[in-house]
């Protein structure tokens, strides 16, 4: 085990349990499990971080026992952008856009998966099953492939063709589900758990977020051990938000950071239960909108694992917000990324997306070093990808003359 890692403890009722087993939610209460650390026995941070590249640098600080073999496809480490010209845009001091959809599957999803699978691989576990929008499927799929895990997975419908087609790729099991609602999925999903089928879900599985600590750690360790004022995320479950929030509390206990970001947390208007519940004051989410209006395909839902209650108390810890962002101003984000050199699907553009409406709307300001984590690369979704852009200036003969009067000139009507 990582030296440091103690537990699993339980966020409702405080009961601790082994680490040597595969939990999912609390066997007394239900509650939601979270990996406890001793980090007072740190005594020298720097020493944690190992050389080489990607994620599993920061294995000291990941719950995987240190005799269990890694499943890895090079997950990690990716580029921490500085973008001077959307950040004069949105109007803040500094912008960079943490690229974390150049992953091995194309989505953050793999950092999770990575761990998930190592850590459930160790402890003998041959087949599993997750639900997914896409990316996370396509990711357990990879994972599970590369450890001879036999996977299964229940997609939404939401989940594009291709998206499907990337999970069968990777040789999984592919369902797709019928409900009406996200409840229905939930009540399902945490069902299995009960009925004794380890799950992989975001929450309910208390391992795949822990490995969203390292996009905070790999932020903190690009700007100098300095956190940045603002960091935004996308949310579907809130995992990804959830564990880049750990992840800076533990850089600040391990004092290797001395403030704390402010968390932003962006859905699609149409459907935006964790907005909902937090300009409502409410510790959990209610069903509300309608998934299916969305292009934000990997975020879109009604409503949320566990009430979303875990993301909703990492941004208000955090003083952040949370902000609902318009269809209209998710495909100008994914164009405004594009034309910046950074291809995503519309689910990531939301992040930027929310950013260029912080200063009108009080919860930015000029002098914010702002972090805008993207998560999916933007070939995820071809048909959203070409409805969003320009279509093509015209054809040309493949002549010399032809072509240089198209750029002397330019388009010919
Ligand atoms: C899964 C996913 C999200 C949402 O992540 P959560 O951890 O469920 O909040 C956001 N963007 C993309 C591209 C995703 O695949
Ligand atoms: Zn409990």
């Amino acid at each position: 085990m990582s030296r440091y890692a103690e537990c699993y403890v339980c966020d409702d009722c405080g009961a601790e349990f082994d680490l040597q087993s595969l939990e999912n939610l609390c066997r007394l209460c239900g509650g939601l499990l979270e990996v406890r650390y001793d980090l007072d026995a740190v005594a020298d941070p720097h020493a944690l971080i190992s050389s080489g590249r990607g994620m599993w640098r920061w294995g000291q600080l990941l719950p995987l026992p240190a005799e269990a073999s890694i499943v890895t496809l090079g997950e990690g480490d990716s580029p921490l952008l500085e973008m001077p010209t959307l950040s004069s845009e949105v109007g803040v001091r500094q912008l960079f856009v943490k690229n974390d959809s150049l992953m091995p599957t194309g989505s953050f999803k793999d950092r999770g998966y990575s761990l998930a699978v190592s850590f459930a691989k160790h402890l003998g576990l041959d087949s599993a099953f997750t639900y997914s929008s896409g990316n996370a499927g396509a990711s357990f799929a990879a994972y599970c492939a590369r450890s001879g895990i036999d996977a299964t997975v229940f997609v939404e419908d939401v989940a594009n063709e291709a998206k499907r087609a990337l999970i069968s790729l990777h040789g999984a099991n592919v369902y797709q589900l019928k409900y009406q609602s996200s409840k229905e999925i939930f009540d399902a999903v945490t069902g299995l758990s009960s009925a004794g089928q380890y799950s992989f879900v975001n929450f309910i599985n208390p391992i795949r977020h822990e490995a969203m600590k390292v996009c905070a750690y790999e932020i903190c360790e690009s700007l100098d051990w300095k956190a940045p004022d603002v960091v935004v995320h996308p949310v579907g479950t809130g995992g990804g938000l959830w564990g880049t929030w750990k992840g800076f509390c533990e850089l600040r206990v391990l004092g290797l950071i001395d403030k704390l970001p402010r968390m932003i947390g962006v859905q699609p208007k149409v459907c935006a239960p964790l907005v909902e519940a937090f300009v409502s004051g409410k510790s959990s989410t209610t069903a509300t909108g309608d998934a299916s209006q969305t292009m934000a395909q990997s975020i879109a839902g009604d409503d949320m694992i566990q009430g979303g209650k875990r993301p909703l108390r990492a941004i208000r810890e955090s003083n952040g917000t949370a902000v609902a962002v318009s269809e209209d101003s998710i495909a100008r984000a994914m164009t405004d990324l594009g034309a910046a050199a950074v291809g995503v699907e519309p689910s990531a553009a939301v992040s930027y997306a929310a950013l260029t409406e912080g200063i009108r709307d009080g919860w930015l300001s000029a002098d914010d070093r702002a972090v805008a984590v993207v998560t999916g690369v933007a070939l995820k979704q071809p048909s959203v990808l070409v409805d969003v852009t320009p279509s093509i200036k015209g054809l040309v003969a493949a002549r010399t003359s032809e072509m240089l009067k198209v750029l002397n000139e330019g388009v010919e009507s």
